[in-house]
């Protein structure tokens, strides 16, 4: 079993990064600038908007951050969304989810310059993935597919089963691995909560993808021998033997499963570390305006 260590892959990538910004600052080419609106104190969210600030800031990219009080109207935060698709110091820009829930996401999403909608979450974004248009990809699948590129991993011609279909992994990673490409050509089978015995589609995989949300939900007995296993999910649950209380765990059972695959991705150590650092490849593709010219 080859554990896929995306903490090292993650930090190779970055350092590129960080080159490549360098060079852009010797040129006299401002640094990249990836802004992130934030609504309410949702310690989650905030955690991920912090995480992203130090992750600019390692690589010399700069960050700023526009907060909200969980009150702020859907109207204001349109107004937000304008000010930033027009100010042309922010190359990209995130908005944080969840929202409170008076306000329509996919309305704010929408209203995002797909040109700077580096989260890839903008239709329009997600339309050009399909075709197979040059598009922002959601950070997650992005970082997959980087992850399952580096290590070598065959997929053309493989059976993979993506469990989860949201808008953010399961769904855009379905697309981008069944696409004519490189990670791709994969003969992919999309499962979710409806699917009727799960484990006769998940012990035929080659690739199994879990990201359904439920803590060392997939067992050895649903996986199949020597199969390649990416676990995104992420779940912080009570441990007697650290110190803290509580440890990272990921949708799979990874000690169980771990014996029996050719591959397997840890939690934390995994995807995590690759989907921060594709937000930041998106953000350097913005200020070259290599998607949009
Ligand atoms: P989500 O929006 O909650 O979607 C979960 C998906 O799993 C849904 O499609 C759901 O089906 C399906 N599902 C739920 N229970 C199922 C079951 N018993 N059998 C089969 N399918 C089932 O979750 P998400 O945002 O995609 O995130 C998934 C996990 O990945 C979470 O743990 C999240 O924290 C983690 N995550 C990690 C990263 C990272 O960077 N490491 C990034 C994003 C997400 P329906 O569509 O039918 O409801």
């Amino acid at each position: 079993m080859i554990l896929i260590d995306g903490k090292k892959i993650a930090a190779g990538i970055r350092r590129e990064i960080k080159k490549e910004v360098a060079e852009m600052l010797d040129r006299d080419v401002p640094a990249p600038h990836l802004a992130a609106v934030l609504v309410g104190d949702d310690p989650a969210s905030r955690t991920y908007v912090n995480n992203k600030e130090k992750a600019c800031r390692e690589v010399g990219m700069i960050s700023s951050v526009y907060e909200h009080p969980s009150t702020v109207s859907e109207k204001e935060l349109l107004e937000v969304i304008g000010f930033l698709n027009h100010d042309p110091e922010i190359d990209g820009f995130i908005v944080q989810l969840p929202l409170p829930g008076h306000i329509d996401a996919a309305k704010v999403i929408r209203h995002i310059d797909p040109a700077k909608d580096v989260d890839g979450f903008h239709p329009v974004n997600t339309g050009r993935m399909v075709q197979g248009m040059p598009a922002y990809l959601p950070a997650t699948p992005y970082g997959i597919l980087q992850l399952l590129d580096k290590c070598g991993i065959e997929t053309e011609g493989r059976h993979c089963v993506m469990a989860g279909r949201s808008n953010i992994v399961g769904t855009p990673l379905s697309i981008l691995l069944s696409r004519k490409t490189s990670p791709g050509n994969c003969t992919v089978t999309l499962c979710h909560s409806r699917t009727s015995d799960l484990k006769k589609h998940t012990s035929r995989a080659d690739i199994l993808i879990a990201a359904i949300g439920k803590p060392r939900f997939f067992t050895p007995d649903m996986v199949k021998n020597n199969a390649v296993v990416i676990d995104v999910g992420v779940h912080r649950v009570e441990s007697e033997t650290s110190k803290t209380g509580f440890k990272l765990v990921g949708d799979v059972m990874f000690d169980e499963v771990s014996k029996k695959c050719s591959y397997i991705t840890p939690v934390p150590g995994g995807v995590g570390p690759m989907t921060i650092v594709s937000l930041l490849l998106n953000t350097l593709k913005a200020s070259r305006k290599e998607i949009y010219s």
